[in-house]
């Protein structure tokens, strides 16, 4: 590539940050989360940066999965949304991958296939799983027709609040329906790796915590020993001095209100950064933070540099990393850190270090 627009991915970050998960949960085994190509980190890549430390991934759907026994991948991969027809069970027992099972239709399938499953229960987030009271006939259903269950979870809705209610609530409920059951049990997501203790049960999954982001929002960089685990970084191509009511980018959506110095540097949503990301989101350029002015472009983004005068064209620009953090850019896009760090397009060179 000769754009130096790039995704670098620091492994030992990840490798780090699966040790936090590992030390905040010391009772848990850890199934780690690396659907969506590893929240756009490159999903071998992570997979095989992290395979002799976790016995268990997680992919959500059953191409994901694929991809990682087409590549060789040995550990047990559970699919988080299971599976919609005979054809994907079938499959899906021959690569010897665990199947989430979630409806009736599921429970067929796995019967049909003699899959080895994990069960998923609604305890309120209302998206996917059975019923509380439905359990103990899934359960008969299962093991009545030989199906290995591995495990019984649930999902969280809300665990990103420190303080919640409906988390509470979640947790109690999935308690009720599993008291008696000597299956293992999981529910905790990041978040609630590091805010609910009480969620971490025998499995936890972690996902966005392993590639460095807080799920805790607003939480300050000193207060999170999790390390970035993506530098995604651009190169300034003009910089340009504007003058006094002149306005940059397209709309007009900022004018100059005293003389000033505009890097643009070369990204833009094509690559993967926000669209909406408001004058103001900081970028990291010629050693500090300096503001986003004006709307983003496919290709390129303009930053106002006057109060860092020396910066120049070739210049590396950070748009998020070790400098600035994912979910600050997040933020100022109103969005949050998984959609910015899935969203970095083809376009963009992972680089691994
Ligand atoms: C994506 C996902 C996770 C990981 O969530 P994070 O917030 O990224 O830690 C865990 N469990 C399920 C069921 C998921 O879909």
């Amino acid at each position: 590539m000769q754009r130096k627009t790039a995704a670098h991915v620091h492994l030992d970050a990840i490798r780090e940050n699966l040790a936090i998960a590992c030390s905040l949960a010391p009772q848990a085994q850890v199934i780690a989360v690396i659907k969506a190509d590893g929240y756009g980190h490159g999903i071998l890549r992570v997979a095989e940066s992290l395979k002799e430390r976790v016995s268990t991934f997680a992919v959500a759907t059953i191409d994901e999965a694929m991809v990682l026994r087409d590549a060789g991948l040995s550990n047990a991969v559970l699919v988080l949304e299971g599976v919609t027809s005979a054809e994907s069970a079938a499959l899906a027992r021959t690569h010897d991958l665990l199947l989430m099972v979630h409806t009736a239709e599921q429970i067929a399938l796995a019967v049909e296939a003699k899959s080895s499953v994990w069960i998923k229960l609604d305890t309120g987030m209302h998206r996917l799983g059975f019923e509380g009271r439905e359990l103990p006939g899934v359960l008969q259903q299962l093991q009545a027709a030989d199906v290995d269950v591995q495990a019984i979870c649930t999902h969280l809705a809300c665990a990103d609040e420190v303080d919640s209610d409906a988390t509470r609530r979640q947790l109690d409920s999935f308690q009720t329906c599993t008291v008696g059951c000597d299956l293992p049990l999981s529910i905790a997501n990041s978040a609630a790796i590091i805010a609910w203790p009480d969620a971490h049960a025998d499995w936890v999954r972690p996902g966005i915590m392993l590639y460095g982001a807080s799920p805790i929002g607003g939480e300050p960089l000193a207060a999170q020993p999790l390390q970035p685990a993506m530098t995604f970084s651009a190169q300034v191509i003009a910089v340009r001095k504007i003058a006094v009511g002149e306005s940059v980018g397209y709309g007009a959506h900022w004018t100059c209100k005293r003389e000033s110095l505009v890097a643009t540097v070369g990204v833009g949503y094509a690559d993967g950064y926000p669209r909406h990301a408001r004058n103001g989101t900081p970028v990291f350029v010629g050693g500090g933070i300096a503001p986003l002015v004006g709307s983003v472009s496919m290709d390129m983004i303009t930053v106002d540099v006057t109060d860092r005068p020396l910066v120049s064209i070739g210049d590396t620009a950070e748009l998020w990393g070790r400098n600035v953090l994912v979910s600050e850019v997040a933020a100022s896009a109103g969005t949050i850190s998984y959609n910015l760090l899935t969203g970095v397009s083809s376009r963009v060179p992972r680089l691994y270090s």
